[in-house]
This record gives C-alpha cells, structure tokens and sequence, in this order.
C-alpha cells in the first residue's frame, strides 16, 4: 500500500468517525424537542407484552409495529379497520381482594389487540420524518448494483403502513416501500444492506436497527445527502427513551464502520464515468482511431 493510499484511507475513516458523532449529536438533540416528548408520551400508552404473546403476536402478524386493544386505539384517536381480525394473545386475569395491594392470578384468557396498520384516524406523533427529496449521483441504481455483488435482488413494492423496507433472507430479496420518494428509497436501501452485512446472525434487534441505520446515515452523507431528518428519530426510538446514546453508538462503532466501508467501496467502483461531452479535456486522452 503506497502512503498517499494509506492517507486516503485513514482519511476516510477520520470521516466516517466524524459523519457517526454528526449522527450522535442530531439523536442528542432531537432528545430536547417536543415532538420527542408527545411521541414518548404515546409509546408509554403501549403494553410491554410477555415473551409468550410477542411470540403469539408475531406468528399472526408477522409485520406488526406497535399493538394495543380497541380501547386503546380508541383513546389514542384511532380506530380499528372494519372487517380486521385481531391478534389474539393471553391476558392474566388478576383479583385482588378489598385490602390486597398485590393481585393474585388465577388465569390467562384470550383477548384481541390489534397492528397500527389495522387502524386508521389522527396520525401517531412519530420522531421520523419521511425525506421528500431527489437522490444524488443515482444513488439508489448504484446501491441495487452493490446488493447484487452481495447476492440480494431489490425490488419495489407496496408495503403495510409504517414500514419502508424490508430484508428477506429466504430469498435473498430487498423489498423497497414503491411510494416514497427517491432519496428515502436509497436511504432504505442502504439501510438494509446494512442489515445484510451485519446482521445475519444478529438476535438484537434494537442493535441492529441502530447500526442499519447508522449505516444508511454515513452512506447518504459520505453521497451529499443528509438523512438526519429519518436517522435520528429511527436511532432514538430504538435506543428507547432512557438510552445511552454515545454508549449505544460506540459499542456499534466497528461494525458500522466496516459496513459503511464497505458499500461506499461498493459504491465507488459503480460510479457513472463522466460523460466525455462535460470534459472537453477528455478529447484529448481519447485515443485517437
Ligand atoms: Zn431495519
């Protein structure tokens, strides 16, 4: 390795570091804002269900978000979808005697919750903001080219309401929510690929969407695109509400670091070469025929 290449790739490391502590401070002060607190306001509404019923939950929908009953839903200003079927997981049944101050169980029965996306009405206050804009450089045609180096096919398609992307290691297939907007698109997907270098063997979950996502983040800005307006909220909803937020980040700091690599390598080797018409001095290193 000659030392202007070993510069240069110290260099883009340096940057890469620079570009995570960038993401750091934007999920830090996302942190102080209201939106922050009305949507934590919210979560607090949903039930932290048993191992047992998430399992139950994920067996009948598997693309479930955020579940709550009717009752709730109601509260919330939302309500369930005619003709939904509920999930149906095991409530404990609990009396308390007069002077009681802890419930003795004497049972589970049945009852039904339901998926966000069975609902409609007000909008949940949500900390991530869909980006509306354009791509740069082509970005999503580039990162399909890297995910088929990496075996994976992407296509666009409708997906349930709340969710952008999806990784399918059955079938090696990267699903990209149609409807939304180029750069978010490419930032899905550079999400994803995050997740198909890092997380194979990941059972974290929250860790791996914080490093996916922290990966989309320098993928996009090492492009020219700033993705802070989804990645900070999306890192700071699943680092949850009383986080370590510079712990989190740099216990993950190696993994996102040779992930972002690496699809940036991927990247650059897929650059479009500059159209000679753009480069007058291009004529000249023609040969000439
Ligand atoms: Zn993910």
């Amino acid at each position: 390795m000659t030392t202007t290449h070993a510069n240069r790739r110290h260099d883009l490391i340096e940057r890469r570091e620079h570009l995570l502590d960038q993401l750091e401070t934007r999920v830090l002060e996302l942190q102080t804002t209201a939106t922050w607190q009305r949507y934590l306001a919210v979560q607090s509404r949903f039930h932290h269900y048993s191992h047992r019923n998430v399992l139950l939950i994920s067996m009948q929908r598997p693309e479930a978000t955020s579940v709550a009953g009717f009752r709730t839903w109601e509260a919330l200003g939302r309500y369930v979808l005619k003709g939904e079927r509920g999930i149906s997981i095991l409530a404990p049944m609990i009396v308390r005697g007069r002077d009681e101050e802890e419930g003795r169980l004497t049972g589970f029965r049945w009852v039904n919750v339901f998926d966000v996306s069975q609902t409609d009405g007000a909008p949940l206050p949500s900390p991530v903001t869909l980006l509306r804009r354009d791509e740069p450089a082509e970005l999503t045609s580039r990162l399909i080219r890297v995910a088929s180096t990496l075996g994976f096919d992407v296509v666009l398609d409708k997906l349930p309401p709340g969710v952008n992307g999806e990784c399918r290691w059955s079938t090696a297939t990267i699903v990209v929510e149609r409807a939304n907007a180029p750069l978010q698109r490419a930032k899905t997907l550079a999400h994803e690929l995050g997740h198909v270098l890092l997380h194979r063997t990941q059972t974290d979950r929250a860790r791996a969407e914080i490093e996916a996502e922290s990966v989309a983040y320098i993928v996009l800005a090492a492009s020219g695109a700033d993705a802070a307006a989804y990645s900070a909220g999306y890192v700071a909803s699943w680092l949850g509400p009383n986080a370590d937020v510079r712990g989190a980040i740099q216990q993950s700091c190696q993994a996102i670091q040779s992930a972002s690599a690496a699809i940036l390598d991927g990247l650059a080797a897929f650059r479009t070469p500059p159209a000679i018409r753009d480069d007058p001095e291009a004529w000249d290193r023609l040969p000439s025929a």
